[in-house]
C-alpha cells in the first residue's frame, strides 16, 4: 500500500481546521478538488514551479463560496515529477504556498482544508494515485478526525476493502478535469463533476450551489 502524502506534514499529524466563514458549522460536506485543470493552469509539462503558477480565472471567488456554503476543502493531485525524479515534496509545497496565497490574494475565504498529494509514478500502482481513490479515503477520515477533535496520535487511516464502515458522501462532490479524476470520485462513492480544463472550478460551483443549498 502506497499512501497519500500531505503537504508540509506528516500524513496523520494532527490537523488544525480553521472556522469556515461567518462562524457556520460543518455538517459533513467536503468539496474534493483536482488540482491542475481545476484550481490552476495545468500543462503537459507538469507545474514545476512557483513562478509557473497560474490560478484559473475566479478559482478563489469559487473556493470561497464553497467554503461559504459549508464545504471543508480537500485537494486531491497526482503529482508524479516527485516519483519520476524531477524535482522533491519541498518544491511542490513551495508551489502549494503560492497557490494558498493567490486564492486568499483573491478572496479571503477561499482557504484550502487540507492538501493530498500523491507522489507517486505510474508504475508503482499506489493506492493514491488517481484513478485510485486512496487520497479522497485519507481526506475524509482526516478531516472528520480534525473536526471531532480526535487523537491523532492513535489513528489509523483505513483504505480499500479495509475500511468497512464509511461515512456519508452523498452530500460532497469531486471537481475534477479528466476522467481519472471522475473514476477516482466514483471508486471513492462520491459524485464525480467534470469541469473544463481552461476554465476550472469557476464554472461548475454555481450549478453545485445551486443544486445543494
Ligand atoms: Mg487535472
Amino acid at each position: 500500500m502506497l499512501p497519500p502524502h500531505r503537504e508540509s506534514a506528516e500524513l496523520t499529524a494532527p490537523l488544525k481546521l480553521l472556522d469556515l466563514p461567518s462562524g457556520k458549522s460543518w455538517d459533513g460536506r467536503i468539496a474534493y478538488l483536482d488540482r491542475d485543470g481545476v484550481i490552476n493552469v495545468g500543462s503537459e509539462n507538469y507545474v514545476n514551479s512557483p513562478a509557473e503558477v497560474e490560478l484559473l480565472p475566479n478559482a478563489g471567488l469559487a473556493i470561497g463560496n464553497l467554503r461559504r456554503a459549508g464545504y471543508r476543502i480537500v485537494v486531491v493531485t497526482n503529482q508524479s515529477p516527485i516519483g519520476r525524479g524531477h524535482w522533491d515534496s519541498e518544491n511542490l509545497d513551495d508551489i502549494h504556498s503560492e497557490i494558498r496565497s493567490r486564492l486568499l490574494l483573491e478572496d479571503s475565504d477561499a482557504h484550502l482544508d487540507l492538501i493530498l498529494f500523491s507522489p507517486y509514478a505510474p508504475w508503482e500502482g499506489a493506492w493514491a494515485r488517481k484513478p485510485n481513490s486512496g487520497m479522497l479515503e485519507a481526506g475524509r477520515q482526516l478531516i472528520d478526525a480534525a473536526s471531532s477533535n480526535a487523537d491523532f496520535d492513535s489513528i489509523k487511516l483505513l483504505y480499500d476493502a479495509e475500511w468497512v464502515e464509511r461515512p456519508d458522501e452523498s452530500t460532497s462532490f469531486m471537481v475534477g478535469d479528466r476522467g481519472v479524476d471522475m473514476a477516482a470520485a466514483e471508486n471513492h462513492g462520491v459524485r464525480g463533476i467534470r469541469c473544463d480544463p481552461d476554465i476550472g472550478i469557476s464554472g461548475v460551483v454555481d450549478s453545485i450551489l445551486g443544486g445543494v443549498a
